[in-house]
């Protein structure tokens, strides 16, 4: 079965429930079991009912562990990056944290990628290193290189492929090639490329994570975040995650359902977009780099090309100066499409202007000049090209 078609038909088991296209929104907090000796069975991990949809609990006693609006979910996620299994939780940034407290203990290094997540840099910076786990930042581009900067106590690489702010890619597969050789576990956070785009896990990758938030919703109108590990890891992301006691509802479960039967055709039609927005800035003498792996020229390019296979419209551009904020402002505040704001994936236009000084320490800021962060929603391509245009004239 081919992705864009499990997309639409995992998940869903019509004729058990009842017939209808959607699976069921099953509220509850408790399950109950006819006799005692069912519910101890259900404790040591049997699952009592059958299920509808696989399900990858190790709980299944108790609603905390999920049901099927949560195992409709974790199907297509697990089908479609070949993964042992998905855990859901809160956000996209509870399932990076979740993961690295389970994958880290006291005395443990962590080599993470210099370009990531804002808050997953803080979350090593303020909790890990208060817990006794060290962490160094490494060059995004850096390679097979990265053996230089193992420790014998380094337990986890961590890569976010492309950064979301300055889109550096790095090489996936020389990396997991460096860690697998040391029995170092890495862990990748996919947000970005979707799993219709990047299937970290067939590359040897031990943990895909996905802010569902982002494009698997698409809406704007919830926060989710998904762990997707290999068998040989599972167990250990399992128990984590069951003894936090993490948990998300079955009625946002049943919102990213209906989100994410409509990943493909949004990822498609905003690709277009993405590549005539991009033949324009080419040509806008105010850009002075397009910071997109897709955008050949970029320095990412290559390594875009060797492991993806499409990009999501969500790219930097460099200004040819530095522009004051009033400057800033008058070009963007007066955007008619195109909102300020953080976060990406849902279908509107966003814009955001990035302040990294001081902020990365593995590669010095070469981003002198102003960088603004587009994301282009499901608007048409030429309305957005008209509002960029407007607004590049306003920073006259
Ligand atoms: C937004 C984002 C996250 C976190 O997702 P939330 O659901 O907002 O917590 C993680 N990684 C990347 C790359 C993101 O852009």
């Amino acid at each position: 079965m081919k992705d864009t078609t499990k997309i639409i038909h995992k998940g869903r088991k019509a004729v058990e429930h009842f017939g209808t296209v959607n699976p069921p929104i099953c509220q509850t907090s408790t399950m109950i079991f006819p006799t005692l000796a069912d519910y101890d069975k259900a404790e040591e991990g049997e699952i009592f009912y059958k299920p509808l949809f696989t399900s990858n609990t190790t709980d299944p006693a108790y609603g905390i562990a999920g049901n099927q609006t949560h195992f409709a979910l974790q199907e297509i996620l697990r089908e479609l990056e070949n993964a042992a299994s998905c855990y859901l939780t809160s956000s996209g940034l509870s399932a990076i944290t979740v993961t690295l407290v389970g994958l880290l203990e006291a005395g443990d290094h962590l080599l993470m990628v210099d370009c990531v997540y804002g808050p997953t840099r803080r979350f090593c910076n303020k909790i890990l290193a208060k817990n006794g786990v060290e962490t160094t930042y490494y060059n995004p581009e850096i390679g097979a290189d990265i053996a230089k900067l193992i420790k014998p106590n380094t337990k986890v690489i961590f890569m976010e492929s492309p950064g979301s702010l300055t889109f550096e890619a790095q090489d996936i597969s020389a990396i997991v090639k460096v860690a697998k050789e040391r029995n170092i576990k890495t862990v990748i956070d996919n947000s970005w490329a979707t799993p219709l785009y990047l299937k970290p896990l067939d590359l040897g990758v031990d943990v895909s994570i996905h802010a569902v938030t982002k494009f698997i919703n698409g809406g704007s109108d919830l926060l989710m975040g998904a762990i997707l590990s290999n068998k040989e890891t599972s167990p250990r992301i399992a128990n984590i995650v069951k003894n936090l006691g993490i948990s998300v509802s079955a009625y946002d479960c049943s919102l990213v359902l209906r989100g994410i039967r409509s990943l493909k055709a949004r990822l498609d039609y905003q690709q277009k977009t993405l590549k005539k927005v991009l033949a324009y800035l080419k040509t806008e003498p105010k850009v002075k780099e397009i910071l997109c792996p897709a955008f050949e020229g970029f320095s990412g390019y290559n390594m875009w090309k060797k492991y993806f296979k499409g990009a999501t419209p969500l790219f930097s551009i460099r200004l040819d100066n530095k522009y004051t904020n009033e400057q800033l402002a008058k070009a963007i505040d007066n955007y008619e499409y195109i909102s300020v704001g953080a976060s990406w994936g849902g279908f509107e236009s966003l814009v955001r202007v990035l302040k990294l000084d001081g902020v990365r320490t593995a590669v010095s800021n070469r981003y002198n000049n102003t960088l603004i962060r587009y994301y282009l929603g499901l608007e048409d391509a030429d309305d957005i090209i008209n509002d960029l245009k407007e607004g590049f004239k306003r920073l006259s």
